[in-house]
């Protein structure tokens, strides 16, 4: 192998990455972590308040990633904030490379997440900032006293309702079906919040606003009518797309990573956890579960080789 060979390289800081991060440095192995973006912790430190993590009866999602990363930092882990745009294989070696350079490794673990979905209407884009956001928990402080839209009835939408509702004037929540999909306990808190207005049956068609966001046209699927809501914010929750364009591996449909139960890709010696891997589990407490798994096979992968 060449000369400065990592044992593993880790794709991603959020909860899955930090974790993995934690196990393999905690094993003493030489570990590379690798984040595009300025802050670690992913998904989950913007995830609001949290209930249902164990050992922390109530904290903020940026407060746990922050333990997180801490956790990293007590075991000595290497960081670089730099973005993956390809990996190869190249006989035991796993190459990944950034804009940087690149960097080798015997092993690799992807826990590169997800993104958020677009609409996919005219002038998303251009207002994100403006008006548009996809974190209540991040944003919602700028709509203080005003009246924002939620689209969507998963967890994150009714969660972001519920926190907005906690900042803004009044707050729609609108979802295309007549059942919302969250759980059932943010489910009664969102319908018996009184600054919360669900809108059933119907999603947002249209923006109003140029420079920023003044009004939205929601669309009632089953009528075909339309109606306009004056509102400063948009807050869109319609689910994920997964981050794995960089890596070519067996995927499902909608581009996830597909693993075997041991977190293990097609390709040997790469392995997956968290949001980007196909699965039906999209819990902070999974993620960190297959982050710990995958950077034990990891482990025992390169151990293999010896
Ligand atoms: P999600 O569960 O996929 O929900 C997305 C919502 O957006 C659904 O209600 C969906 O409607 C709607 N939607 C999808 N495409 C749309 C479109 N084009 N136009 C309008 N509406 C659209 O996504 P999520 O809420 O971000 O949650 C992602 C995962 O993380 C889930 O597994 C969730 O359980 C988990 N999570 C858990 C917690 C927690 O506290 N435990 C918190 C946040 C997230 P339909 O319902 O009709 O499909």
């Amino acid at each position: 192998m060449g000369e400065e060979v990592y044992d593993i390289i880790i794709v991603g800081g959020g909860s899955a990455g930090l974790t993995a991060g934690i196990y393999v440095r905690r094993a003493g192995l030489k570990a590379l972590l690798l984040e595009k973006s300025y802050t670690l912790g992913g998904q989950a430190a913007l995830a609001g308040a949290i209930e249902n993590y164990p050992g922390f009866p109530e904290i903020s999602g940026a407060d746990l990633a922050k333990k997180f990363e801490e956790q990293t930092v007590k075991h000595g882990l290497e960081v670089k904030k730099e973005e993956v745009t390809e990996i190869r294989v190249e006989g035991e070696k796993r190459v990944v490379k950034t804009p940087n350079g690149e960097y080798t490794a015997k092993a690799i673990v992807v826990a590169s997440g997800a993104k958020s979905r677009r609409l996919g209407i005219e002038g998303e884009e251009e207002l994100i900032g403006k008006g548009i956001s996809f974190c209540a928990w991040c944003d919602g402080a700028f709509f203080a006293g005003k009246d924002v839209l939620v689209l969507g009835g998963g967890d994150s939408g009714v969660k972001g309702a519920i926190d907005l509702a906690k900042i803004a004037n009044r707050v729609y929540l609108v979802h295309r079906r007549d059942k919302l999909r969250a759980e059932k306990i943010w489910q009664e808190r969102v319908l018996t919040n009184k600054k919360i207005e669900v809108i059933w049956n119907s999603t947002v068609e249209k923006i109003i606003g140029k420079e920023k966001v003044e009004g939205l046209i929601v669309k009632n699927l089953k009528t075909n009518k339309s109606k306009e809501i004056k509102a400063d914010g948009l807050f869109i929750y319609i689910g994920h797309v997964p981050n794995t364009d960089f890596i070519e591996v067996k995927k499902d449909k909608a581009g996830y990573i597909i693993t075997d139960e041991n977190m293990e890709t097609s390709t040997k010696g790469i392995f997956a956890a968290g949001d980007c891997r196909s699965s039906q589990w999209r819990q902070i407490s999974t993620s960190v579960g297959e982050g710990a798994m995958a950077a034990i096979v990891a482990m025992r992968y390169i151990a293999a080789l010896k």
